[in-house]
């Protein structure tokens, strides 16, 4: 999609590291990509000269007609948001890609090829090399998810596995993935032209209660974590599930401060209400959501209340990465998500659990009521939403591809993210707007978080408390 405008105006792409990045990008697509593009490979010398030729006088144009018609025209808007990516590596907060390989080929990297197309295998994924190319993707959060069903002992040895994955996709791409540590690595490794790889954990219970697993998972180059999933940790409560810490307990607390003080970013994605307060409280650093969405655009409870966004705009000022999740994307898939949910109980109360009867009612309720599906607009919805509120200083995206069954039309897999960004051009987004939106908030947070992390350790020690000594009763509740 990008690449169809693979031509900046002359003098400001040239020869630079950025044009043979272009240059490699297409490198690593297959001709039927390619074609997918609009263009052709071989002719590719050819048009270039003549586009460039032109590119002048179609810029003036465009915005000559843009100014009398109110809208950015298409290749217009398309070359800004290229010059963008360009500019700034686009960071998206949340891809479940490792839990995929668990998921499907227990974690033999080879079985799936991550250079090749990925939707053209039996359960098409969202993610690989050449799509991330596509949608101009420099730096990605890969989740290292662990179910909460391992919560408990165990835990660790299943993040630790995942860990593992991200390490071993990185050695065995390295022309085009590089780990990451720190916003310098990001800027850097974006320069390079490769896709700087981050590894965020989902789910505190991953560290089995212990701030010396968390502190290994640090070391073992994990930089967000995710409070909860959606059941509780021992020591905070989820959205989703019901409250029994009250937000964080006095051992939660300490793990948000031992996390400010590795230089770990706090996620509080998936976490309830009263959890972010608790954080927004205890934390010394930028907190990060790393795939939420606002809560006055669509009413679940995984995405961000207003009275949330009003304090993450305060330092130290924080950022929401915009999830495409659909039913926290719309109200209607959501609406429709609660009475599909109701009909299935309904159902399951007069027939019982796993009957023939059940799934046959579901089948006719879905051919009477067929599921609505979110929109590209309404994620631009949620952006609006989260800059009016919070600023544009606070807002970023976290697409949740690949743990996620479909993406919103228009936003179907990792290659799209510059179709979002179009739309946002439309919407009257200044480039300065997309540059913090795709990565210039997100590494703000990431070096204010390291700063606080120095500032720390000068200061105090690692924390030796432990979860029993903290949370007393509710340790010997959980066994420890
Ligand atoms: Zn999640």
């Amino acid at each position: 999609m990008l690449e169809d405008s693979g031509y900046g105006p002359a003098g400001v792409i040239g020869d630079s590291w950025e044009d043979a990045r272009w240059k490699g990008r297409i490198g690593v697509m297959d001709q039927s990509s390619i074609r997918c593009l609009g263009f052709d490979k071989g002719r590719l010398g050819e048009k270039r000269s003549f586009r460039r030729a032109c590119w002048g006088l179609v810029v003036w144009a465009g915005g000559m007609m843009a100014a009398s018609a109110g809208e950015v025209p298409h290749g217009v808007a398309e070359s800004r948001v290229r010059q963008v990516l360009q500019s700034v590596p686009l960071i998206d907060g949340h891809n479940d890609t490792p839990w995929a390989y668990r998921d499907r080929v227990r974690n033999h990297l080879d079985q799936i090829d991550f250079a090749g197309d990925t939707a053209d295998i039996p359960w098409p994924m969202h993610t690989d090399i050449p799509r991330l190319r596509m949608g101009g993707v420099g730096g990605q959060f890969w989740s290292v998810y662990t179910p909460v069903s391992t919560a408990g002992p165990g835990a660790a040895r299943v993040v630790f596995e995942q860990i593992d994955v991200v390490h071993r996709l990185v050695e065995r791409y390295p022309e085009h993935l590089q780990l990451a540590l720190t916003a310098q690595d990001i800027v850097e490794i974006h320069q390079r032209g490769k896709v700087a790889s981050l590894i965020g954990m989902e789910g505190g219970h991953c560290i089995e209660n212990s701030l010396g697993v968390l502190r290994q998972l640090y070391r073992a180059g994990a930089r967000y974590m995710t409070i909860t999933h959606s059941k509780n940790t021992d020591w905070a409560d989820a959205s989703t599930d019901d409250p029994h810490c009250q937000g964080l307990s006095a051992f939660g607390k300490e793990v948000i401060r031992e996390m400010n003080r590795m230089g770990m970013l706090v996620d509080i994605s998936h976490v309830s209400a009263k959890t972010m307060h608790d954080t927004l409280d205890v934390a010394e650093a930028p907190v990060i959501f790393s795939h939420s969405s606002a809560r006055a655009v669509c009413d679940h409870v995984r995405n961000v209340p207003d009275d949330v966004l009003e304090r993450i705009k305060k330092a130290p000022r924080g950022v929401v990465m915009v999830t495409f999740v659909p039913p926290f994307v719309s109200e209607k898939v959501r609406s429709y998500s609660v009475e599909r949910s109701a009909e299935r109980d309904r159902l399951t109360e007069l027939h019982g659990k796993g009957s023939p009867e059940l799934e046959e009612g579901m089948a006719a309720w879905q051919a009477q009521h067929p599921a609505p599906r979110a929109t590209l607009s309404e994620v631009a919805d949620h952006i609006d939403h989260i800059r009016d509120v919070a600023g544009i200083d606070c807002v970023g995206i976290g697409g949740d591809f690949d743990g996620i069954r479909e993406g919103p039309e228009g936003l179907e897999d990792v290659s799209k993210y510059p179709d979002l960004l179009i739309e946002l051009v439309q919407r009257g987004y200044s480039d300065e707007d997309l540059r913090k939106l795709c990565g210039d908030n997100v590494l703000r947070v990431m070096r204010e978080a390291e700063a606080v992390a120095l500032r720390l350790q000068a200061e105090r020690p690692a924390s030796g408390a432990l979860f029993d000594e903290l949370d007393g009763e509710r340790a010997e509740a959980a066994g420890g």
